[in-house]
């Protein structure tokens, strides 16, 4: 009888990979797809001076409008994309479409282009970053590039050297989601980053949970130290808001000024910016 139960137990487990697989090619054939019917599209989210109030850059971000399925977020494609090796034309596309619709902004506005740790191993990333500029006319100081702690964790030599190759184009880098990694701290000493982007599951806990608001407070005050701007993620309310400005935090992104929206509303937004200062 064991044997029977293990038997179709074995067979279960066969069906359940089988369909999973199935599942997963159909994604990314569904995925291959979108990209060359280009169901893809970016989405910007303002970025605001928190002093000013003012809208100082957006950060692009990756959307899928699958025909079937509706909204797919990027939490769920952007990692098949990194197993398939997708996300390097893909991020390619990013970082022309992201250039192009910037330099239609006010001039100082920034854009800031999220990369995956995968395009590191792409030996061609520098001269893509190199021609989305030159391709837009975008001062290379308005672009921003994103990347998150793994980028050091793998790989991390040939990694920094690449992050101070792109660094000499004339762009920024950004560390996000700090706070997130194993050794955030450490990776400071690595690469000399421009920007920290504190993570929202920080900023979501400010005032509420002591530990949060004590790490708010020490990431805002050692980019001071370091000369390094600090940008806060999801800020969704006046008192998050307000305990970031007195704690000196320099920039702010989150529900509270704007959503991600399309390129169009992106542009509307900057022309009613006065908005901001309710
Ligand atoms: P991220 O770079 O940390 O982007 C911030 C995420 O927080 C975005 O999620 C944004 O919509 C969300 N967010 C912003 N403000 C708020 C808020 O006030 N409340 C809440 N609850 N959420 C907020 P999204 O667009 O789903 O993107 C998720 C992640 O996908 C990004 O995290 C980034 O790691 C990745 N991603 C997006 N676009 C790209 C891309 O073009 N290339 C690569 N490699 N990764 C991308
Ligand atoms: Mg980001
Ligand atoms: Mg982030
Ligand atoms: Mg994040």
């Amino acid at each position: 009888r064991a044997k029977a139960e293990g038997g179709s137990l074995a067979h279960c487990f066969e069906a359940a990979m089988d369909s999973w697989a199935r599942s997963r090619r159909r994604r990314e054939t569904d995925l291959h797809e979108a990209f060359a019917r280009c169901d893809l599209a970016l989405a910007y989210q303002p970025v605001v001076d928190v002093r000013a109030r003012t809208i100082v850059g957006f950060e692009a971000l990756l959307r899928w409008h699958h025909p079937a399925e509706g909204m797919v977020p990027p939490a769920e494609f952007v990692p098949l994309a990194e197993e398939t090796g997708l996300i390097v034309p893909i991020g390619a596309w990013v970082l022309r479409q992201a250039c192009a619709e910037a330099s239609l902004w006010a001039d100082p506005v920034r854009v800031a282009v999220n990369l995956s740790p995968v395009q590191f191993r792409d030996p061609g990333l520098v001269a893509t970053v190199r021609e989305a500029l030159a391709l837009s006319g975008l001062a290379p100081q308005r672009l921003e590039l994103e990347v998150t702690e793994s980028v050091l964790l793998a790989a991390s030599e040939a990694n920094v050297a690449t992050l101070h190759a792109l660094r000499d184009l004339g762009v920024r880098i950004a560390m996000d989601d700090f706070g997130t990694g194993y050794c955030s701290l450490s990776y400071l000493q690595k690469f000399p980053f421009d920007k920290i982007k504190i993570d929202r599951s920080f900023v979501s806990r400010l005032g509420e949970d002591p530990h949060s608001t004590a790490i708010v407070r020490a990431v805002i005050g050692l980019g001071a130290s370091l000369g390094i701007v600090t940008v806060a993620e999801g800020v969704e309310t006046e008192a998050q808001f307000a305990h970031l400005r007195e704690e000196g935090c320099g920039e702010v992104q989150g529900y509270l000024f704007g959503r991600p929206s399309p390129a169009t509303a992106a542009r509307a937004l900057m022309q009613r910016e006065p908005d901001l200062a309710a």
